[in-house]
């Protein structure tokens, strides 16, 4: 009985503790949001600019303006904008050939959209570890896993125990932190898996000077409301090759064959475009992001010096070689303060500072239960362990 009370104590005051240092560095207002969307800059002149000229959806100047400033933070040749970032992940799939009852690698640890994109495609996620650093697919664990599961049927990696072809390895840059992109691309090349990057948390993050979603053949943005960078809702595909991109393109509107009045279609496509009225509110903030970018730097910088000296958490820093966007800031508690993590949360929240949990482990969702998996030790531990604490980029501006 007293063992208990005395541990109750024990995380209470390691709770204060943390409180205490959020408070100093955020303040003392009322209401602190995760992440909310920031528009100081040329967002309304844009969006009447849409209403007055009648151009708010398929047609207009603004979709055509926002893949060409895609193309300029990114370094990518070719960016098509789509609805969603979702949509966008799902077109990637399957234009690096992902298809029916192909497995897909991706990790355990990530927004659900991800496992989802690969159902869509007719495929089957198959969830794999990250690293305690990163927070994205560990590169060395993949690679064991590769060696026990796959065999090689010709040039198909085959899964030996389930039969199905592997298809792809879809690694996510986890909170805007660059994963272990390189290693992650030797590993898939050795296994002819194709490299189809989830980049969607990481516009502006950059991974030895390159930016995150310039690794894979592919790559998915996402421009959610809260996202780094919003459109209210949207996403785009990222690739340097132009057949690629003209079927990104093609395939995201209905694949509408081009006539002056003719309607006809050479394949099932989707009604996964991005409207104008969207995408023009998308180049009113891209103009802002290296604004944004250094605001949530600058933040994270206050975040890391305040928990620098604090005992049992620490915070996620950008890894090695990395520049991160620092789209989610985050803490890991350490081992012996797991049990902190409710309270923290119930804390954080009651007093109006908004944290949220690492999303649950996609494995443990009810409808990828049946999935096949490597073992997941590093997800499993950080998934009790993990809080995100505010980080929109209006906090530091
Ligand atoms: C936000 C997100 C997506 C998809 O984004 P939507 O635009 O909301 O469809 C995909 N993957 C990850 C890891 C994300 O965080």
């Amino acid at each position: 009985m007293s063992v208990t009370t005395e541990s109750e104590a024990e995380i209470a005051r390691f709770v204060d503790g943390i409180v205490a240092v959020l408070r100093r560095v955020l303040g003392n207002a009322a209401s602190i949001a995760l992440h909310e969307p920031c528009f100081r800059g040329r967002e309304w002149d844009y969006v009447k600019d849409c209403i007055d000229t009648g151009w708010v959806s398929s047609v207009g100047q603004y979709v055509d303006r926002f893949e060409r400033q895609l193309t300029e933070i990114t370094g990518a040749r070719h960016a098509v904008a789509t609805g969603s970032g979702t949509g966008a992940l799902h077109v990637c799939l399957e234009l690096a050939g992902v298809g029916a009852g192909d497995e897909v690698v991706v990790p355990s640890l990530s927004f659900v959209a991800t496992a989802n994109a690969v159902s869509y495609a007719g495929a089957v996620p198959h969830f794999v570890d990250c690293d305690e650093v990163t927070l994205g697919v560990d590169p060395d664990a993949l690679d064991r896993h590769l060696v026990d599961i796959v065999e090689m049927q010709g040039d198909t990696p085959v899964n030996r125990f389930t039969g199905r072809r592997l298809a792809a390895v879809v690694p996510v840059h986890m909170f805007g932190h660059p994963c272990r992109i390189d290693e992650i691309a030797d590993v898939a090349a050795r296994y002819g898996l194709a490299l189809v990057e989830d980049a969607a948390e990481s516009l502006g993050s950059t991974f030895r000077g390159r930016h995150t979603g310039r690794w894979g053949r592919l790559a998915a943005l996402s421009f959610n409301g809260n996202k780094t960078v919003t459109t209210g809702g949207g996403g785009a595909v990222l690739t340097d090759d132009r057949d690629l991109a003209r079927l990104a393109k093609h395939v995201t509107t209905q694949a509408k064959l081009p006539h002056r009045w003719e309607y006809r279609y050479d394949q099932i496509g989707y009604n996964y475009r991005l409207p104008n009225l969207n995408a023009a509110l998308g180049c009113a903030q891209l103009e802002q992001l290296p604004r944004f970018v250094e605001s949530k730097r600058r933040l994270a910088a206050a975040y890391a010096q305040a928990f620098a000296g604090v005992e049992g958490v620490r915070f996620v820093r950008e890894p090695a070689n990395a520049c991160s966007n620092y789209w989610l800031c985050s803490l890991v508690l350490g081992e012996p303060h797991a049990a902190a993590l409710g309270r923290l949360l119930e804390r954080t929240n009651d007093e109006g500072m908004m944290t949220r949990p690492a999303w649950g482990l996609l494995s443990a969702q009810p409808m990828y239960q049946q999935a096949p998996r490597a073992p997941l030790p590093v997800s499993e531990s950080i998934v009790r362990r993990l809080i995100n604490i505010p980080s929109s980029p209006g906090l530091k501006l």
